[in-house]
């Protein structure tokens, strides 16, 4: 859209804890997003908009320029093709980790080791990075049941407590990367829409908790 900014944010834990801090900025939602059937959602800001769409959508949207910001967690940034986006702010939400697990009874690993993860791009450089070739399993959800069921030897995938892991028997063997979730901006808006974008920058920099 050519007027006003468009705002993508991923659906569930990132919209609960963006929606304060987008609060904090200025920004709030006029409709409640729990029950709205809208797929845009205006806010008190004439020409500011929201839309909530899935995790992995948000890059997609802002690097086409269907939403001009957008709010993603780096897990989803760092598996597409975001340096073509700016990434200014680090929100500080949202936190976990990106972990590599084994199944607590697992035997001693030989072999080409196979990797069950939704995070194939990242999980490939970090084996690549340490010169391991592994066989990468790409799955959409429940990393957790691969290697419970024979699918996998290990699985790569976000811990926040850890008793998603300790309830299936699996131990976090290492961090990979601290996750958080990150203000995104198409490029091209930047230059076009500065007049709007900076300052919505600064006021949502100033509203990040310390
Ligand atoms: P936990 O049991 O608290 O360690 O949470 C682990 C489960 O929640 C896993 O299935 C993860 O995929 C999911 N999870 C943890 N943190 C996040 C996050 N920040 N965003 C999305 N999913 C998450």
């Amino acid at each position: 859209m050519k007027d006003g900014i468009t705002i993508a944010v991923s659906k569930g834990r990132i919209l609960a804890e963006s929606l304060p801090l987008l609060a904090r900025a200025g920004v709030r939602l006029l409709d409640d997003p729990d029950t709205t059937r809208k797929l845009i959602l205006p806010t008190n800001q004439a020409g500011v908009r929201l839309i909530v769409i899935r995790a992995a959508d948000v890059p997609t949207y802002v690097l086409n320029g269907g939403a001009d910001l957008g709010i993603a967690g780096k897990d989803v940034l760092m598996e597409c093709d975001s340096d073509n986006l700016y990434e200014p702010l680090d929100l500080k939400i949202a936190r976990c980790r990106l972990m590599l697990a084994r199944p607590q009874d697992a035997t001693t690993m030989t072999g080409r080791l196979r990797v069950a993860t939704k995070y194939v791009m990242t999980t490939r450089n970090f084996f690549a990075e340490r010169g391991q070739q592994v066989e990468i399993i790409k799955l959409y959800g429940s990393m957790e049941l691969a290697p419970v069921l024979g699918l996998s030897d290990l699985i790569v995938d976000l811990v926040n407590t850890g008793n998603t892991l300790k309830e299936n028997g699996l131990v976090a063997l290492e961090n990979i990367a601290d996750i958080s979730s990150r203000l995104i901006v198409n490029k091209a808006a930047m230059k076009m829409k500065q007049e709007m974008i900076k300052p919505f920058i600064k006021r949502l920099a100033e509203a990040i908790p310390q």
